[in-house]
């Protein structure tokens, strides 16, 4: 039922959700974030569910938001939209953060905020919008191989939507991943904090299944208050107060390019990965 995910229901009790889109290095075009977003919301609704396995199929995980989908501002109207911003289709700033609200902040928030524990399962590059997936997982578990990276600054931009980076890297090291835009390895995350284990990558799927496995055999409930819990110690440290002032800075950031270069984002950094529509 699904074009861009794969969902599965894993011994009863733990449902893995792929990313498949490989040919395009998982790129998040719109239908891959609602489909996503479905799926997770199918897993939370199934009461044989009891945890939830982020992964991706083929060699990377994620390449981030993909900037080369048609009709970028016009797609959102074949979707029923969760979130409580609308007026997409307007002009200047308008849409454009309406969009982003609802796409990629929106999205990230409420995944974080899943009732269900969830795990990330991470292989190969993981890369800016790529972060906006598994940063919202309570566990992450990095094969080998995995980079994780934020250009988005050699972009004019000032990191993604969902500006987790001081939380997950601690700030110093936010800064420098954002400043030179380089990518960190999995050992380095996992020295951070960022990554709960490092795995061989042929053994990352079932080594996350363990994991999986041993989380799903505890006390729902129990499960349940203590991911609140724990989410709750970082809002009271103020997280969500600064995501809101990171997100208005990062739509600024996409008003100057608006007016500077034409585009939401400095095409001089780019490369050619940018064919982002102008909105009206
Ligand atoms: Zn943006």
């Amino acid at each position: 039922m699904y074009q861009t995910i794969v969902y599965e229901e894993l011994e009863n009790s733990i449902a893995r959700i792929s990313l498949n889109r490989p040919e395009s290095r998982n790129a998040q075009d719109t239908t891959l974030l609602y489909e996503l977003n479905d799926a997770f919301d199918r897993a939370v609704k199934s009461d044989d569910i009891a945890v939830i396995i982020l992964a991706a199929l083929g060699p990377h995980f994620s390449s981030g938001h993909d900037l080369r989908e048609p009709d970028l501002m016009g797609k959102l109207g074949e979707f029923r939209t969760v979130g409580t911003w609308a007026q997409f289709s307007a002009g200047g700033a308008e849409g454009w953060m309406a969009r982003e609200q609802e796409l990629y902040r929106g999205f990230s928030e409420r995944w974080r905020n899943i009732s269900k524990p969830t795990i990330a399962a991470v292989q190969g590059k993981c890369i800016a919008g790529g972060l906006m997936l598994v940063w919202p997982c309570d566990l992450i578990v990095a094969a080998d191989d995995a980079q994780f990276l934020d250009n988005t600054v050699a972009m004019g931009m000032c990191g993604v939507e969902w500006f987790a980076h001081p939380w997950e890297l601690g700030p110093r090291k936010a800064k420098e991943l954002l400043f030179t835009a380089e990518g960190i390895s999995a050992v380095e995350a996992h020295r951070l904090g960022m990554v709960n284990h490092v795995v061989d990558v042929a053994e990352l799927q079932t080594f996350t299944l363990d994991l999986a496995r041993k989380i799903a055999s505890k006390p729902r409930f129990a499960l349940k208050l203590t991911k609140e819990s724990v989410n709750a110690a970082q809002d009271a440290m103020g997280r969500v107060s600064a995501m809101q002032t990171a997100f208005a800075l990062h739509q600024l950031g996409h008003s100057h390019n608006m007016q500077v270069h034409g585009l939401p984002i400095d095409p001089s950094g780019a490369g050619k990965i940018v064919q982002a529509k102008k909105p009206e």
